[in-house]
């Protein structure tokens, strides 16, 4: 069993739908396969879950599924020739209600609002930035165009404004749509697009929960932080998520690259205070669509958010689209081993963690009492047997090289901790009475070369058994 801390999520694509590669990339690291909803039908969508579930299988690892809704993404139309050339200085009109495909003097838009939400003066950023128009004029439905900084311009493509300020809602009625497809297969994280505040994931919620009713399914809820009115309100979106993701290509254009790099550690951080997990996504091994090794830079890089203490790093394009994602993900994952290792075994700061705080929660201080006394015994393990998972995700909110051992009875609690870092997901029936459940685990943890004997470890559980929860007990065991 790999001793690895940071998770992987890799995007499914054409690249990775041979069933086959799909194995060999979950037995190569990929911790949650996230199903982009941006392309394909109801159905695609359906059919790759259904090849997730059986490679996985076939693999003998669990893996969660992200569904990742496409959002409000503002999107040109179609050009007749599929694309344009761009020069600087030229004309170019951005019109709503065009309906013929676009040409060199402009193209129709599918968000018809923007022109009511630009004014002149105003950058709008396509193509992830690599095409820039300064907005001269709004007559009616037309956005009336120069280009600043010139480049090819096909198909679909993106459009931010600098600054933000585009005011489409994060739910769209495809959004809706694709989460009653996301819940039919049970996805255990959706991820919503373009939130700018908690009221837009207390509704995705709401339509998760309403649609996964009858699975009697609660998926776990990452907000996207990827628009620049997301910024100033992180902590209210973070209370309303179960999680969020850095999604640093669309935030970059809207907020500035240079900007990124402290906002991802910012949001790291304030994540992990909220009991919160947080995804680093966006081109961390960008150049591996092409190429067969990362960058340095791109070494650097995954190193840098393990070292932040992000829970997954993310590939997107790099596993769905690119030339080398077995490789991909079998480099990221060394990576993150290597950057794990070296980050110190001694862990200052989490006695700093413990200082001065105060729990209202049972549970919650029995998962704070177990670290402590992991951290300063020499713990081999901490084990936790859960129901909901709370007590692991609180225990690995803090940094320490213990591994965490999550026993679960529940197929969708194993698959949800599975973007917890640091903690390893197993199931095992956990319904016997307290005493032969903690038997129990010893032998499993023994029988999986995890502890051996001689071992000290540190183990949780609730009395009753399997109620969410009910953590109250903490014990400290040496292996027999
Ligand atoms: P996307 O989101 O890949 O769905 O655009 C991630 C990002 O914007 O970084
Ligand atoms: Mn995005």
């Amino acid at each position: 069993m790999t001793r690895r801390a940071t998770k992987i999520v890799a995007t499914l694509g054409p690249a990775s739908s041979d069933p086959a590669l799909l194995e060999a990339m979950i037995i190569g690291g990929v911790n949650v396969v996230r199903l982009n909803f941006s392309h394909g039908k109801a159905q695609d969508h359906i059919d790759r879950a259904r090849l997730v579930r059986e490679a996985a299988q076939r693999a003998g690892r669990e893996v969660a599924i992200m569904a990742d809704l496409q959002g409000p993404k503002i999107r040109v139309g179609k050009f007749a020739e599929g694309k344009v050339m761009l020069e600087h200085g030229m004309p170019f009109v951005l019109d709503a209600s065009r309906t013929e495909p676009g040409d060199i003097h402009g193209v129709g838009l599918d968000y018809k609002e923007l022109p009511r939400d630009v004014k002149p003066g105003d950058l709008l950023l396509l193509n992830d930035g690599l095409i820039v128009l300064t907005v001269d004029a709004v007559r009616g439905d037309e956005v009336h165009t120069t280009v600043k900084l010139g480049g090819e311009l096909s198909n679909n493509k993106g459009i931010n404004k600098q600054g933000g300020g585009l005011t489409a809602p994060a739910l769209t009625a495809k959004d809706m749509e694709d989460i009653k497809t996301a819940m039919s297969f049970q996805a255990d994280y959706v991820a919503v697009s373009f939130p700018k505040n908690a009221t837009d994931m207390e509704m995705a919620r709401q339509l998760c929960n309403v649609a996964a009713a009858e699975y009697r399914h609660k998926p776990g809820l990452i907000a996207k932080i990827e628009r620049a009115e997301a910024i100033p309100r992180l902590e209210e979106i973070l209370l309303a998520s179960d999680g969020i993701m850095v999604a640093r290509g669309d935030l970059a254009v809207e907020v500035g690259n240079a900007t990124v790099p402290a906002l991802q550690k910012r949001m790291i951080k304030l994540a992990h205070v909220h009991d919160k997990v947080v995804i680093t996504a966006t081109q961390m091994m960008e150049s591996m669509i092409t190429n067969p090794v990362p960058t340095r830079a791109e070494v650097s890089d995954v190193a840098n958010a393990v070292l932040d203490g992000t829970d997954a790093v993310m590939l997107s394009a790099e596993t769905a689209a690119g030339k080398y994602p077995l490789e991909t993900v079998q480099e990221m994952a060394k990576i993150c081993e290597a950057a794990e290792e070296a980050e110190g075994a001694e862990h200052a700061e989490l006695d700093a963690d413990f200082t001065g705080q105060t729990f209202s929660r049972i549970d919650q201080s029995i998962a704070m009492g177990a670290l402590f006394t992991a951290h300063h015994l020499g713990a081999k393990a901490i084990v936790a047997l859960t129901d909901s998972g709370s007590t692991p995700l609180w225990m690995s909110r803090h940094r320490t090289h213990i591994p965490i051992y999550a026993l679960t009875s529940k197929l969708a609690t194993q698959r949800k901790m599975g973007i917890f870092r640091n903690v390893h997901a197993l199931l095992m029936d956990t319904s016997a009475d307290r005493d032969t459940a903690l038997m129990q685990a010893e032998t499993y943890l023994k029988s999986r070369g995890i502890v051996k004997t001689g071992d000290v470890y540190a183990i949780t559980c609730g009395e009753p058994m399997g109620s969410p929860g009910g953590t109250n007990m903490l014990k400290i065991c040496r292996v027999g």
